[in-house]
């Protein structure tokens, strides 16, 4: 029988509830099993002697393992492949800014070294962006929140983790359910992020946009626009023609209006696509009336997704200047509305693979 992940929270206090036995033991296991990885149920101490039989027929301490781990030349990036109970793998990536050096968003902010964790939702995805490698490999299955929450364990192992993002493989609206317990766990002892700290991004599932605030409030909203026009957005957003720019903006506004927190906006910007001065003028159009932080994203070209080009080749971050120069020009100085920043995209130089 296929054993679950101790951290699919909803099939545990189930079967808790069932055998009559105390959640309250819940977070003691989780604890116990986050310092002791590899360990064996009878090592956890303290539980209800009917709660030892039940986790061995039901549970493993990770369904996940930890299958190799890359950093970056500099240190700043670690890329961990993850391989499910299922066979397939899943990336996880955790990023290191020394906001004392400004590293981050290419501004000075007070504070020291916080570590964010890319986690990632499905394997595969079926929002098909065109721009995307994960897009590229269509929709293979949806990752158990317990599964999700393995990849914070994982990471928690490398590094201590602030921040979490679901911004890695796949769409993570498309698996509500999943997403919407993991980030209980998270923000539970003991985890304990303040959903201050998790951002989940979507390319505008306009439904679930409207049902996060509810389930899981206080959690960052970040929006994949990459397009300030639905012309545009279609051509290399295939899902943005079930969710129309108009209905994504209104959707967003009642959002913003309900949680009072600023929106994240992620734009990659391709080469004589979406990255004409134009198009940052729409952009601040579009988004006068926000409170917004734009995430501007150089294009990484790889294999297939090889028919976009980084903007403007010669000078790979001249374009995201200028963009951000014209947008910033007219919409956000004196408004103090609007807030950029740059992103120095993921092709990021690799050491061989680290011994573990
Ligand atoms: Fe890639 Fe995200 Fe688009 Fe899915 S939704 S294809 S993971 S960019």
């Amino acid at each position: 029988m296929k054993l679950r992940s101790i951290f699919d929270a909803a099939e545990l206090r189930t079967e808790f509830e069932i055998a009559g036995i105390n959640p309250q033991f819940i977070p003691l296991i989780w604890k116990y099993v986050i310092q002791n990885p590899n360990c064996e149920w009878n090592e956890v101490p303290s539980l209800p002697s009917s709660a030892y039989p039940l986790l061995r027929s039901k549970f493993k301490p990770s369904t996940s393992t930890l299958h190799s781990v890359f950093d970056s030349i500099d240190e700043v990036t670690t890329k961990l492949l993850i391989k499910l109970q299922n066979g397939a793998f899943v990336e996880a990536v955790i990023m290191r800014y020394d906001t004392r050096l400004g590293k981050y968003a290419g501004q000075p902010r007070p504070g020291g070294l916080r570590s964010t964790l890319c986690i990632s939702s499905q394997v595969g995805c079926k929002m098909g962006c065109k721009f995307c490698a994960t897009g590229s490999m269509g929709f293979k299955n949806n990752l158990s929140s317990g599964e999700i929450v393995e990849q914070l364990v994982h990471a928690s192992h490398l590094s201590q983790i602030r921040n979490v993002v679901f911004m890695g493989m796949g769409e993570p609206l498309n698996n509500y359910t999943a997403l919407v317990e993991a980030v209980r766990v998270m923000t539970a002892p003991p985890f304990q992020l303040s959903p201050k700290r998790i951002t989940v991004s979507t390319v505008g599932i306009t439904h679930a946009i409207k049902k996060i605030q509810s389930d899981i409030p206080n959690v960052n909203l970040a929006v994949s626009l990459h397009a300030p026009v639905q012309d545009i957005r279609c051509q290399i957003m295939p899902a943005a023609r079930a969710f129309p720019l108009e209905r994504l903006m209104d959707t967003l506004r009642e959002y913003q209006k309900n949680s009072q927190q600023k929106i994240l906006i992620e734009y990659i910007l391709l080469d004589g696509v979406n990255d004409e001065e134009q198009h940052a003028h729409q952009l601040g159009q579009l988004l006068e009336t926000f409170e917004v932080v734009v995430n501007l994203i150089p294009f990484n070209p790889i294999g297939i997704l090889s028919k976009f080009k980084t903007s403007s080749e010669q000078k790979p971050n001249f374009q995201v200047k200028r963009f951000s120069w014209a947008f910033k020009s007219r919409y956000w100085i004196g408004k103090e509305k609007l807030d950029i920043c740059i992103c120095m995209g993921n092709d990021i130089p690799l050491k061989p693979q680290r011994e573990y």
